[in-house]
């Protein structure tokens, strides 16, 4: 991305964020630190703007994990700057995904970030893709993540892979699982947060989402790439060819009206979702998973609202369980999680 491009797209953000809201910036790629020295001389740039004010500005790096050393942990720390690393789980599943392109597996190495930045910096989140192969593995992926010492599991499903009726099948027993080792977790005193559980755990407790919690894409979240396109959510980009779910240059401004052409317009959502208990907890407001798995922005597919509402059955039945076993101290523990949650702007 050159300099001149970037310079327009931190000018943008600062200009177009209202001022009583906190600004998240994440470098993503391919893998951003193949270009840790743009990297920093971008953080130059956003923090000697005028408008930047340390408390409403979270910077965040999104790695594979193949790239790390004790200069960037040291650029990171000094910089405040989040690490979030991929790894979908032990060697046979990372392995079977997120391959050199040699054909190695890439757990070596990215295990050995984990452990490294484990040690230098203070926070490490991890994100775990799984897909129709491995998601019978979750709950080893789990496992694995936590003997790693990794606190903060983050759970994606891949939605443009093709799920079926035997995946939905499978969802009550996979999460069951996983809600039984976060409540073997918190009876052992060492909480974990696991994204399947505590985000849902954290919309029961505020009885549904909120409106600003809603993602606003391609109006309050935005995609920019090295030409200057902009997309409404990062996992929209593709091939950056500008065509698709490109909704602008920043040289040329917003063109929002391109969205609306990947948009249903038959309903604003499905019109089981207007009549069901559990939409003030359901994500079904994410376009882009909408749009892998169904073809459009505001349709929810089969699987994914399968996958919404197991979710949101067993966070409760979760929740209700260690209630009954540890009361307060549960509600503090999960107070602690979450305002690490805001402070990390997750
Ligand atoms: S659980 Fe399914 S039906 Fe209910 S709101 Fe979510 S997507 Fe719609
Ligand atoms: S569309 Fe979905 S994945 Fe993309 S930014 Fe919004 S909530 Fe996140």
């Amino acid at each position: 991305m050159p300099l001149s491009i970037a310079k327009k797209i931190i000018d943008f953000i600062f200009k177009n964020t209202p001022c009583e809201e906190k600004i998240d910036i994440g470098f993503f790629g391919g893998e951003p630190l193949l270009e840790f020295e743009l990297i920093k001389k971008i953080t130059e740039l956003i923090e000697n703007h005028p408008s930047f004010h340390k408390k409403s500005v979270e910077l965040t790096v999104v790695t594979n994990g193949t790239i790390f050393s004790d200069e960037i942990a040291g650029f990171l720390n000094e910089h405040h700057i989040g690490f979030c690393l991929s790894c979908d789980g032990p060697p046979f599943v990372q392995d079977a995904f997120r391959r050199f392109t040699d054909g190695k597996g890439s757990s070596t190495i990215v295990t050995d970030t984990i452990r490294r930045a484990k040690e230098t910096l203070p926070s490490v989140l991890v994100n775990a893709v799984y897909h129709p192969e491995t998601f019978q593995y979750l709950p080893h992926v789990v496992e694995y993540l936590v003997s790693l010492g990794l606190k903060r599991i983050y759970l994606n499903p891949d939605f443009s892979a093709p799920w079926s009726k035997k995946e939905a099948e499978l969802l009550p027993e996979i999460y069951g699982q996983i809600s039984r080792q976060y409540i073997d977790y918190y009876l052992k005193e060492d909480p974990h947060f696991i994204s399947l559980i505590d985000s849902k755990i954290a919309a029961i407790m505020r009885e549904g989402h909120k409106p600003h919690e809603r993602c606003r894409m391609g109006t309050g979240e935005f995609a920019f790439t090295p030409s200057g396109n902009i997309y409404p959510c990062e996992r929209l980009i593709g091939a950056d060819t500008g065509n698709g779910h490109c909704i602008g240059n920043i040289v040329d401004g917003l063109n929002r009206g391109r969205m609306l052409c990947k948009t249903d317009p038959g309903s604003e959502v499905n019109t089981e979702c207007l009549s069901c208990s559990l939409k003030d907890y359901c994500m079904n407001w994410c376009g882009c998973s909408n749009y892998f798995s169904s073809g459009y922005y505001n349709r929810v597919s089969p699987f994914l609202c399968a996958a919404e509402k197991t979710a949101i059955i067993t966070a409760f039945n979760t929740f209700q369980t260690l209630e009954k076993k540890l009361g307060s101290v549960f509600f503090n523990n999960l107070l602690e999680t979450h305002t690490a949650d805001c402070m990390t702007g997750e």
